[in-house]
């Protein structure tokens, strides 16, 4: 078995949605699949558009919006299925009058909860499976496409939700495992979910990644192989450096690592039960499927050429100087106080340094915990912040980036690592 991830670029248009069904052909001769498909193109944050001017009370604007997705995915579905439509078009109706609903109820009560947001944008990976599975079926492959949120189980917290691995795992075996027996190819829907209480959940944003990661433990697969329209994971960000390469195989930590510091390639939750279950994952390019792409593995490392420098930078960054009242020592007791509060508060830290009297924290900038952890600390420690900063982080550096460190604020060099905090 294996599982596959396509992402919105690699089904952006009728085309698109042929290569994929193509690719996906040419490994059925092999071994069975599940494929994990996301919205098609940038339909999640048109979803989100959506709702916030329906939100926002702006009916004519939201229903303008709500045309321009619909005939969108209907132009697909006219490029791809011609005057064969009809069984395709009467379900994506069905999912467009389910939208409406929800856009009427928010323009109604003038509210938008995150519990709707995920009900709302949910239907994007509801479109595309359904389209993309009822091609492959036209084309002639035995395809099934039952719904992710009955199967990943989650808790409840809205748009970033949990997974409950027990009750996922069973629902794995006991509803995707079957279907097997009378398909080729099983089409499931990245980034949704539900609660306990059989509420529509998202995993994050980009979370298709991560689903795949959770069928392929779930399955057992011998791989996953998560499709992009670039040749593999490169070193840098091809925006912003001039020269990149592409790495040929890493190592399970460099690849938690380098998405911990901000690569984005792939979602960060996506390595851990891959790792676990010593599944590799595969990056590849859907425009070019003879590239061989970057795998991800146990022995990666070993593969991996050392002098290689990979660059990450993170954005939206805080760094927090945390000073005892008293001028006590940054001993056992204040660091543990300070890292009572960051836990409750639940501070996504990037990066600790203490010295003698302080104590610097380099973390994502979320107003609402950054502000909530000072309140926490504030009657014992004074408390500098500085906001809107970059982490860049250097993996493998060699002399000339040490050398290229310019203003900045915390420094840090750890092993192979240098990290370096700027405005
Ligand atoms: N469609 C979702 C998003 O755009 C999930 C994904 O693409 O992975 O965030
Ligand atoms: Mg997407």
């Amino acid at each position: 078995m294996l599982v596959m991830k396509f992402g919105g670029a690699s089904v952006k248009d009728a085309d698109a949605v042929r290569n994929v069904s193509q690719i996906i052909g040419s490994y059925l001769e092999e071994s069975k699949l599940l494929v994990v498909i996301s919205a098609i193109d940038k339909t999640t944050n048109h979803l989100e558009r959506l709702a916030w001017l329906a939100k926002d009370a702006d009916e004519k604007a939201t229903w303008t919006q709500f045309e321009k997705i619909r005939n969108f995915h209907f132009g697909i579905i006219e490029g791809l299925f011609g005057a064969d439509a009809e069984g395709v078009n009467q379900k994506v109706a069905g999912y467009f009058a389910e939208i409406e609903r929800i856009c009427r109820g928010i323009l109604l009560l003038n509210e938008f909860p995150l519990r709707t947001y995920d009900r709302i944008v949910a239907f994007g990976e509801l479109l595309s499976s359904c389209i993309l599975s009822q091609f492959l079926a036209k084309e002639g492959y035995a395809v099934a496409c039952p719904d992710s949120r009955e199967i990943i189980k989650t808790d409840a917290s809205h748009s970033h939700a949990k997974v409950i691995w027990s009750l996922t795992n069973q629902n794995i075996q006991d509803l995707v495992v079957p279907l097997f027996q009378s398909s080729q190819v099983v089409i499931m829907q990245g980034f949704i979910a539900s609660s306990t209480e059989g509420k529509v959940t998202t995993l994050g944003r980009e979370g298709s990644d991560y689903s795949a990661s959770i069928f392929a433990q779930g399955l057992n697969a011998k791989s996953v192989t998560v499709w992009k329209d670039v040749a593999g994971i490169l070193n840098g960000d091809p925006r912003i450096e001039a020269e990149t390469v592409k790495l040929d195989a890493l190592s399970y930590s460099r690849a938690v690592e380098m998405t911990f510091y901000g690569a984005s390639v792939i979602h960060p939750k996506t390595i851990k039960p891959i790792r676990n279950a010593g599944i590799p994952l595969y990056v590849k390019c859907f425009k070019d499927t003879s590239l061989t792409g970057t795998s991800i593995s146990k022995e990666g490392e070993l593969k991996q050429s050392n002098d290689v420098c990979i660059r990450v930078k993170k954005k939206n960054q805080a760094l927090l100087t945390i000073q005892p009242k008293d001028f006590s020592f940054m001993e056992g007791p204040q660091i543990n106080r300070i890292f009572a509060a960051v836990a409750k508060v639940g501070v996504e830290v990037s990066l600790v340094q203490a010295t003698a009297i302080s104590l610097m924290l380099c973390a994502t900038m979320q107003e609402a915990t950054i502000s909530e952890l000072e309140s926490i600390l504030l009657d014992d420690f004074n408390i500098e912040i500085k906001r809107e900063l970059v982490l860049n982080t250097y993996i493998n550096y060699g002399e000339a980036e040490w050398n290229a460190v310019g203003e900045s604020l915390l420094v840090q060099r750890a092993g192979n690592k240098l990290l370096v905090v700027s405005e």
